[in-house]
């Protein structure tokens, strides 16, 4: 039988190697730790959480990270069945306790005949053989330059620059409009390709006020060692000067706003559509540091953002991440070498849940590929299918940037309301829908996988 092997062996490296074992596939998993260490983890364990214990959300008929929980406990992955085991009560979310969770990850893939573990660094891309790169965000210096020298330097990020990403429909139109700057644009959808939000001077001087004002964090220490190359946050933009983001993301320049046409804003806002859906949108130049609480505080001080809800908040970390829409296929192989899949954070995603469910879809993707068994196509209506469809293809490969799971990467229901009524029944029919068609699909493996 062929051997799969498994580079990391943290949350994506973990689930994968426990998914492809069970199908009957002989797995290597190949960790650099505790011999070579990061400036995050602590210990040699597999599956080790490195900051937060918590897994989010575990409601899974109105949350997409809950969902995904429901998806992963449906085909048996070892991530959500160890968190089950170590759960500490934390209301509606699921929080682990952390040393037992990745010594019972660790102890359970030991214990498993096909599995074992090879204690060392993996510094090159392999030439053959079938391969799960799940390196996470800090993948070894080594390992960085080798993926860099294959997919190009412009192609893999040592940070994650996040502007916040917001729901479409949260958007107040009556004050917004959609324009691109001096109309540029070979078709109509470019030149109305962003979302613009003005200001006048009283607005702008409260909003710089309340960018200085808000509680930041801090890189942590070894974060930044020898990489940052400065992507500014806004934040340290304002506090180079009060007009600096009027003369950079917030410049006003080259558009005219149809609801007040002989108003000259004195600055604008604008967003851009983050999905091909048309569902998310980023604010442009806004990656910032500031603490969650105050960044939707400030954010919604934003003409035509006071109602905003947020997919996605604004963030700055040291994050080693594929330009997956343009690096990997459907099935999160590289174009160039498919012997080769990415997993977990490394593709994009973002957080210990995304990572895990990434690494439950490459470890049963890689091992249909060995045993030579088609594997069914997977539901783009799932939480698993809606992400990596996202990372591989839906997602603008230009301005890619690590994303959550949320509902704004599912495909939209026809005839659903509006308005926070609406919203419930929509975001429970997403779910219903994602359940049948996530059950389908693992019904459909029983003749494939063992
Ligand atoms: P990891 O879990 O990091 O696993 C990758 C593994 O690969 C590691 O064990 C590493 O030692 C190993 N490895 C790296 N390079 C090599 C090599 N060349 N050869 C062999 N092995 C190698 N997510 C959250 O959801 N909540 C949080 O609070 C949170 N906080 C974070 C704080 C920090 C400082 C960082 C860096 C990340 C944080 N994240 C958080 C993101 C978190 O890291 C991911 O969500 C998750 O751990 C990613 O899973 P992964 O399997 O992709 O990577």
């Amino acid at each position: 039988t062929q051997e799969l092997h498994i580079v990391g062996g943290g949350m994506a490296g973990s689930e994968a190697a426990w998914q492809a074992a069970n199908a009957g596939v002989r797995v290597v998993i190949h960790e650099m730790r505790p011999k070579v260490e990061t400036f995050a983890h602590k210990t040699g364990n597999l599956g080790e959480m490195v900051c937060s214990n918590s897994f989010r959300s575990d409601d899974d008929e109105q949350n997409a990270v809950g969902l995904l929980h429901w998806e992963m406990r449906q085909a048996n992955g070892l991530i959500m069945a160890t968190a089950d085991r170590h759960r500490l009560p934390a209301g509606g979310a699921l929080a682990v306790d952390r040393d037992p969770f990745a010594e019972t990850v660790t102890a359970t893939l030991m214990a498993h005949p096909n599995v074992s573990v090879s204690y060392e660094e993996v510094t090159a891309l392999p030439e053959d053989g079938n391969w799960i790169i799940a390196t996470g965000p800090l993948t070894s210096s080594a390992l960085g330059a080798a993926i860099q020298a294959e997919t190009g330097a412009e192609a893999l990020a040592f940070f994650d620059a996040i502007a916040p990403i917001i729901y479409a429909e949260s958007i107040d139109m009556s004050k917004a409009w959609m324009q691109s700057r001096y109309d540029k644009g070979e078709t109509e959808e470019e030149r109305t390709a962003y979302l613009n939000c003005p200001m006048d001077k009283d607005q702008y001087e409260a909003f710089i006020d309340a960018l200085l004002a808000a509680d930041k964090t801090e890189f942590h220490e070894g974060e930044t060692a020898g990489y940052f190359d400065g992507c500014l946050p806004i934040e340290v933009m304002a506090e180079r000067g009060r007009e600096t983001l009027r003369f950079g993301p917030m410049k006003p320049v080259g558009l005219t706003n149809p609801h007040q046409p002989d108003v000259k804003a004195y600055a604008v806002v604008q967003l851009r559509r983050d999905n091909a859906l048309g569902t998310l949108y980023n604010i442009v130049g806004f990656q910032t540091k500031m603490k969650y609480g105050a960044q939707t505080d400030v954010l919604r001080m934003i003409p035509g953002l006071e109602e905003a809800r947020f997919a996605r908040l604004g963030g700055i970390h040291r994050n080693t991440f594929l330009n997956s829409p343009t690096l990997l296929d459907a099935q999160m192989r590289l174009h160039s070498k498919p012997h080769i899949r990415f997993a977990g954070q490394i593709t994009g995603v973002e957080g210990y849940v995304e990572s895990a469910a990434m690494g439950l879809l490459a470890g049963r993707l890689a091992a249909a590929e060995i045993i030579g068994a088609p594997m069914p196509d997977l539901p783009q209506d799932t939480a698993h299918g809606a992400l990596v469809h996202h990372i591989t293809g839906g997602a603008e490969a230009k301005t890619f940037q690590p994303m959550n799971v949320n509902f704004g990467l599912f495909r939209p229901l026809d005839g659903m309301k509006g308005g926070r009524r609406g919203r419930k029944d929509r975001y429970k029919a997403y779910t219903d829908r994602a359940k049948s068609a996530w059950s389908d699909w693992l019904a459909a493996q029983t003749s494939v996988l063992a």
